[in-house]
C-alpha cells in the first residue's frame, strides 16, 4: 500500500532524482577526462537528451526508473493508491519517451537510454557509454 500522498510521494521522487545526479555528475566528469565532448539538455532535439555528442550524432538520455518505468525493476514499482492517476501519467512518460528516440532516429540520431538504478555503478556505466559512442 502506498502510505503516501500524491505530494509527498513527489516530493519523494524529486528527492531520490537529485541525489542520483552526483553519479550523474560523475559520469560525465570521467566521459570529459576521456575526451568525449558533449553538450548538455538539448532543447532542440526531441525529448531534450542529457547528454548530446553533436560530432557523433548521438545522444544520451539519463532515465529516472520512477518516471519512465524501467521494465522490471524495484525502483520503477507504481505507488498502489492513486493507481489510475500514476497509470495514465506513466504511460503518458513512455509513450512519449517512444516517441522521442523514434523521431531522433528518424533524424539520423542513435540514442541510448541509461537507468537511474545502473548510475549506482558509474564505471560500468561509463564503460557502456565508451563503447556506445565509439561504435560506427
Ligand atoms: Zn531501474
Amino acid at each position: 500500500m502506498d502510505t503516501f500522498s500524491k505530494e509527498k510521494r513527489s516530493e519523494i521522487m524529486r528527492a531520490v532524482k537529485s541525489k542520483d545526479s552526483q553519479a550523474e555528475l560523475s559520469v560525465r566528469r570521467m566521459l570529459h577526462q576521456a575526451g568525449f565532448r558533449y553538450r548538455l539538455h538539448v532543447a532542440d532535439l526531441p525529448g531534450k537528451p542529457d547528454l548530446v555528442f553533436p560530432s557523433r550524432r548521438k545522444a544520451i538520455f539519463m532515465h529516472g526508473c520512477f518516471w519512465h518505468s524501467h521494465k522490471n525493476c524495484p525502483a520503477a514499482r507504481r505507488p498502489s493508491s492513486n493507481v489510475e492517476y500514476w497509470e495514465a501519467k506513466l504511460e503518458r512518460n513512455a509513450k512519449r519517451d517512444k516517441e522521442n528516440r523514434k523521431q531522433l532516429k528518424n533524424l539520423g540520431w542513435k540514442t541510448i537510454v541509461i537507468w537511474e538504478c545502473e548510475l549506482k555503478y558509474p564505471d560500468a556505466v561509463f564503460s557502456k557509454l565508451t563503447h556506445f559512442l565509439d561504435e560506427m
